[in-house]
């Protein structure tokens, strides 16, 4: 056994940064979110609304770049050309779908910071009828009323320790947007997330014919060493922000696009983000060897192989010390109940609440609603000190 020692400098810091950024809500990530929307903003500003020109290369050619994007080559012995590499339907498009994209990103993301994900203390009379739509599966969800909030606590919720309450069909605490993902805004995440990925696809590539506009008269002139030289002074000096953007944007059009697929996916499949954490949990832990499982519940392991079994719960079961419920259960379960080995096993794989993709699809579309409660979303946003925080683990 070896002590832990004291962390310090810069690995602490970054712990502490994580802590701070992640674990905490904080108006930090919002604030990160409106820098680089504003970032964004201000390249496509450059690249599609201001004219410009990059300045002149100069060999025994001249190249002159302007926006919107084509170059014009000179030579002593030719006549000056127009090489247009950017489809005129597609440049005057990039206006008006750059400022509705960015307008409702913007729009989005605000909607997203102040809405209500289903707060079950916030549900009027009416809306309590929306319970019956989560009956208790038995395996991964009991009738059971919520230990922090005391109040009855719906299948598929789970109660933020950030927001104080119970959050109907909980997807996740998402750190950007600073407020959770539920049953009333989950279809206006998708569509916040879907908007991200189109908008930054269409930026990359955008982004990339202008700079294939540009890197043309080098490609085609390449032995060249004069022009090359130029071109290479040009591009180290102009293009660095650009090449920066260029990354920015892409490798948020690549993460955006996962994001999407996964969530469409989620959708389809009704299941949240809290539950594919808890199955896969359980299907490490079907593989064996891991010891995920224990993040989940011992005691739900427990009353779904007791289910399964036909009895209530077991003594023995319950005297087990702890590594015994690791899963190897799949093996010990048929010693303390009377089923084989494969219904152990089935018993640690709840069944999703799904109606087929589309149905499921259709159901979250129905569920979205615009419902907002702003004085949470300002104490999550100023109050960093209200929530107990567990030392990060
Ligand atoms: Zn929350
Ligand atoms: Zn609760």
């Amino acid at each position: 056994m070896t002590e832990a020692k004291p962390e310090r400098g810069v690995k602490k810091l970054v712990r502490n940064l994580y802590i701070f950024l992640v674990k905490r809500p904080n108006f930090v990530m919002v604030a990160v979110y409106l820098f680089l929307w504003l970032a964004s903003c201000v390249t496509a500003y450059f690249l599609f609304f201001r004219p410009w020109k990059a300045p002149l290369f100069q060999g025994d050619r001249i190249y002159l770049v302007e926006q919107p994007p084509h170059i014009r080559s000179f030579g002593p012995e030719t006549i000056p050309t127009v090489n247009d590499l950017s489809p005129p339907r597609y440049a005057a498009w990039n206006r008006p779908l750059c400022t509705m994209g960015y307008a409702a990103s913007l729009a989005l993301f605000l909607i997203l910071v102040c809405s209500d994900p289903g707060y079950t203390d916030r549900l009027s009379k009416d809306e309590q009828r929306l319970l019956s739509q989560f009956p208790a599966d038995n395996q991964l969800y009991h009738d059971r009323e919520c230990s922090t909030c005391k109040r009855t606590k719906p299948a598929r919720s789970k109660h933020c320790k950030y927001c104080n309450t119970c959050v109907l069909r909980f997807d996740h605490h998402c750190v950007w947007l600073n407020n959770d993902i539920g049953l009333f805004n989950h279809g206006w995440f998708l569509l916040f997330v879907a908007l991200h990925m189109a908008g930054l696809i269409y930026l990359s590539v955008a982004q990339v014919r202008i700079f294939a506009s540009i890197m043309a008269p080098v490609l085609s002139d390449w032995a060249n060493p004069v022009l090359l030289l130029n071109v290479g002074i040009y591009l180290t000096v102009h293009m660095i922000p650009f090449g920066i953007f260029l990354m920015f944007h892409s490798s948020f059009a690549i993460t955006m696009t996962l994001f999407t697929v996964l969530h469409v996916y989620l959708i389809c499949a009704d299941v949240t983000t809290n539950e594919m954490g808890k199955r896969n949990a359980i299907k490490l832990d079907l593989k064996g060897g891991h010891r995920a499982y224990l993040l989940w519940d011992k005691s739900a392991a427990v009353s779904q192989v007791a289910r399964l079994a036909g009895t209530q719960s077991s003594p023995l079961w319950d005297l087990l010390p702890e590594q015994y419920a690791e899963p190897e259960h799949g093996e010990l379960a048929p010693k303390y109940f009377d089923i084989t080995a494969e219904e152990a096993k089935r018993a640690f794989l709840f069944k999703p609440y799904t109606l087929g993709p589309a149905k499921n699809f259709a159901r979250v579309v129905r569920s979205t609603r615009l419902r907002f409660d702003v004085r949470r979303a300002v104490r999550r946003l100023v109050a960093v000190q209200h929530v107990p925080f567990d030392g990060g683990r």
